[in-house]
């Protein structure tokens, strides 16, 4: 993985920051003496030690509002998002020498496609023009997405905005998609109903999703069928600020109410199972990021579902399909969360 702070210090220093909020996410954690060591040098720093999975996450206010400026490693901004601090993005590369075997991409010529939509998680972000250019040797047309506001490169996905993909979903056979874990894949076979292949950079192979998609969706209803029984609902808003959807909790909120059942609004920014199992609620309803309903569902020992499920399940939502959770835009978080 290639991370090159200097850049990053670069743009604290000429802004003038004198006190700095570290951030690593958990793969960066071992750098944390070296990466400490020079920024000390020159700002005083503050290391969070706290988790984070992405651009949504800046920490607790009580800690970002004590720094002039954050820098965070790992990911990519998310241009739409208002941060309330400058925030320098030290984007996490893998190596673009990485060798992908040509023989590994014909299998997608042999079951006959021909336009494919290429998708990288950051970490991946650099073989995209690789493959881009890999593909035509083949006989085969790569086609790049073009992302929403939430997104920083075309063609690049997340686990939860898959725009890129969206875009240009009418114009191609398949996705191939580069990232680690099958999430991004699953997510985007969900959202497009496209058949997608994850190239898998360890196995340097490619891995259709279908089966993995279809086992998911079985599993999602069986896990979310057990709200159907609920009467109580803690609708959960996380005070993150790249996932603070106020707005939707106030229409899941309504919905709830609607049905003749009970709801109650919470905040938080750190879910965790035992605050609902003291709330004795039936079911949980989280609007933060969707990857916790569905990753971390065994923790919960009640149905924990994306708003997108809730209405799906309750009927609010008329489709033939199970629809993915996607976030395309957040709320503000110093007005618009007081004023409801
Ligand atoms: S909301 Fe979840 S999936 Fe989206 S960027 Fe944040 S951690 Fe990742």
């Amino acid at each position: 993985v290639r991370v090159s702070i200097d850049e990053a210090i670069e743009g604290a220093r000429a802004i003038g920051a004198k006190r700095i909020l570290l951030q690593l996410p958990d793969g960066l954690k071992p750098d944390v003496f070296h990466i400490y060591d020079r920024l000390r040098s020159e700002f005083s720093v503050i290391v969070s030690s706290e988790p984070f999975y992405g651009a949504c996450d800046i920490g607790s206010p009580e800690v970002y509002s004590r720094v002039d400026a954050v820098i965070q490693l790992g990911h990519s901004e998310m241009p739409n998002v208002d941060y309330p601090k400058p925030v320098f993005f030290v984007e996490a590369r893998i190596n673009s020498e990485i060798q992908i075997p040509p023989d590994s991409l014909l299998q997608l010529k042999d079951a006959g496609y021909r336009k494919i939509g290429l998708l990288c998680s950051i970490q991946y972000i650099d073989l995209m023009n690789r493959l881009a250019l890999m593909l035509p040797e083949l006989g085969l047309v790569p086609v790049i997405g073009k992302q929403d506001a939430r997104m920083k490169y075309p063609g690049q996905v997340i686990g939860c905005n898959f725009s890129a993909a969206h875009s240009v979903a009418a114009d191609v056979d398949c996705f191939l998609v580069v990232s680690t874990g099958k999430f991004h894949g699953i997510g985007v076979q969900l959202s497009t109903e496209k058949p997608v292949y994850i190239l898998d950079m360890n196995m340097k192979s490619l891995v259709p999703m279908q089966e993995e998609t279809d086992q998911f969706v079985r599993k999602r209803y069986a896990r979310i069928s057990r709200a159907l029984d609920a009467r109580k609902f803690c609708v959960v808003v996380d005070t993150k600020i790249g996932q603070f959807r106020i707005k939707l909790a106030n229409v899941i909120l309504d919905q709830i109410r609607k049905l003749g059942l009970e709801g109650v609004l919470c905040y938080t920014n750190d879910v965790k199972p035992s605050d609902y199992e003291n709330m004795r609620c039936d079911a949980v309803i989280f609007t933060g990021c969707p990857r916790v309903s569905i990753d971390d569902e065994q923790k919960f020992s009640m149905p924990i579902l994306t708003p997108v499920e809730f209405q799906l399940l309750f009927g609010f939502k008329r489709s033939n399909r199970y629809i993915m959770d996607e976030i395309v835009a957040v709320d503000r978080l110093d007005s618009d969360w007081l004023s409801n």
